[in-house]
Formats: C-alpha cells, sequence, structure tokens
C-alpha cells in the first residue's frame, strides 16, 4: 500500500508507503521533486497527519492548490491513470 498525494490542477504527485522513514521522504522529494511541505514526523504517514493538523491541508509545490490525499494501490487502473500525468 502507498500513500499518494496528486495535485488536482497540474498533476504534480508524491508516492510513498506511509511507513517511511522520514528521512527517506525527504530524499526521494529531493530526487525526484516536488518538493511538497509537510510536518514534522517520523515517517511519511506522521508527516501528512502533522501537515494536516497544523495546516489544514497539503498545498501544491507549484500551484499552491490543496493537494488530495490518496491510499493509492498499484491496479492497472491506477497505473494508467498515474501515466496520463
Ligand atoms: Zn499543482
Amino acid at each position: 500500500m502507498q500513500i499518494e498525494l496528486r495535485c488536482l490542477q497540474c498533476c504534480c504527485n508524491f508516492r510513498a508507503p506511509p511507513d517511511t522513514p522520514a528521512p527517506e521522504v525527504i530524499d526521494q522529494m529531493t530526487e525526484e521533486g516536488p518538493w511538497f511541505a509537510l510536518g514534522d514526523g517520523d515517517t511519511f504517514e506522521d508527516m501528512i497527519f502533522a501537515a494536516l493538523i497544523q495546516r489544514g491541508n497539503i498545498r501544491c509545490p507549484d500551484c499552491r492548490e490543496p493537494v488530495a490525499i490518496n491510499e493509492a494501490s498499484m491496479s492497472r487502473y491506477f497505473l494508467e491513470t498515474s501515466l496520463r500525468c
């Protein structure tokens, strides 16, 4: 299972398993971009929750729209929709 942050305006997205350690999440954002502003936490899931508690939403780094947070499965449908962006 993975959690996906996806901007519905410009298709910026970031995806990682919820238990990914924070340093790995930051490494992955540094390498892949875009850099979503998350909260402090030990894991990707904690960082998302911290951001939601502090700010109420997570915004797209490009267009500043709140992003959708999905539990992404690696289904064929999901892969096809990902590739469109
Ligand atoms: Zn965007």
